[in-house]
């Protein structure tokens, strides 16, 4: 894949690149109060969502078509520039028609090779600037593929945005940033464009400045948050949206690295290992929680049919297979049954206060 940096663009763009703009475009009163807002913090580039991906049908899809106008008019009235999101070749149509300066490619479509492949196809020869978000599941391979796809189709322009990963309980983040997987892409493309989106991995306005911060400190070459007016009245994403002027503190607070010894891309290799080990921990205690939760779930269930918290033929099984697993993985089959003998102890240990109301003695 042909990676550019953003000096090759052609934009004169910020560095670091600065989006921002409401999750979804509501009213053409909501656009320009919120683009005014922006402007003022000198924001030049605006995003704002016209069709939505809902996860459930009947939650607002967004306003459609009727807001390419809306962006028009703003684009004129304040002279900034405009990406929206699109999922199809209608979609990438009306943009264009409507003179939208960048798209990208949303989380869910990224997941799906046939509309990534489609959606690429409607671009073939037109040099617009795109973005391809990670797709929902961490899966590195599946978010080259899409931007693959559309080298392949001739753009030129193409840049990456990390919006975290879903995961399966609650954790902090409404999308789990695992950042090695950032990193992983840059490696491998260092002069690909990576933007951080700070508002979906947060999911709350109060994580955003602390995720943007790493952003920086990983040396991302520039953020997409989401803003509006009133935040709390949004449409969409109330909870993770800033108003104009609480992102124009966020964005002065923020400390831009300077490229060098504090880049981690030319960080001491060991250090940029040990991030990343760090991280997997992370998601090993969160994988760990994910079993203890379960665990006290069976516990209720034995406990409400009255059955003994200790069966020995199902943990005969568990550790049987779970040492076959580990083999089949190239780990150390007695160090998998090692840990399961942890394991194991925890989760009686956990069957039985749910049992007896109490603690066991260990
Ligand atoms: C969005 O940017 O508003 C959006 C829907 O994001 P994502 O595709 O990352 O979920
Ligand atoms: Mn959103």
């Amino acid at each position: 894949m042909e990676t550019r940096t953003f000096e090759h663009w052609g934009m004169n763009l910020q560095n670091p690149l600065i989006i921002a703009g409401p999750c979804s475009v509501e009213t053409p009163e909501q656009l320009d109060k919120t683009v005014s807002g922006l402007v003022d913090q000198g924001v030049k580039i605006i995003r704002g969502g016209v069709w939505k991906p809902r996860t459930r049908p009947g939650n607002f899809e967004g306003v459609g078509a009727i807001a390419l106008p809306w962006i028009k008019e703003v684009k004129g009235k304040y002279g900034v520039k405009f990406a929206i999101e699109v999922a199809n070749p209608n979609h990438v149509e009306q943009a264009l028609d409507a003179g939208i300066d960048l798209l990208w490619i949303g989380a869910r479509t990224t997941v799906n090779p046939f509309a990534v492949q489609e959606i690429a196809d409607s671009l073939k020869g037109v040099d617009v600037p795109i973005f391809v978000k990670n797709p929902v599941n961490p899966d590195l391979a599946l978010w080259i593929g899409a931007m693959e796809r559309l080298d392949q189709a001739g753009l030129k322009r193409i840049g990456a945005i990390h919006r975290g990963f879903s995961n399966f309980n609650d954790t902090k983040y409404r999308n789990s940033p695992m950042w090695q997987l950032p990193i992983e892409l840059k490696t491998k493309f260092p002069n690909l464009p990576l933007l951080n989106d700070p508002s979906h991995i947060g999911g709350k306005r109060d994580l955003l400045f602390d995720i943007a911060q790493m952003a920086y400190d990983l040396n991302f070459d520039g953020l997409i948050v989401e803003s509006h007016i009133d935040p709390d009245k949004a449409w969409s994403d109330a909870a993770q949206q800033l108003t104009p002027e609480a992102f124009g503190v966020m964005l002065k607070r923020l400390k831009t690295r300077n490229t060098g010894l504090e880049n981690p891309i030319f960080k001491h290799q060991l250090e940029q290992l040990r991030e990343q080990i760090d991280e997997v921990d992370r998601e090993l205690l969160e994988v760990m929680t994910r079993r203890m939760n379960l665990v006290e779930q069976v516990g209720e269930y034995k406990k409400s049919n009255n059955l003994t918290v200790f069966q020995i033929e199902r943990w005969k099984k568990v550790f049987k297979t779970r040492a076959e697993w580990a083999q089949a993985m190239n780990l150390n089959p007695e160090f998998a049954r090692e840990i399961f003998k942890l394991i194991h102890t925890e989760s009686i240990s956990k069957q039985t206060e749910i049992m007896e109301g109490t603690k066991l003695e260990k």
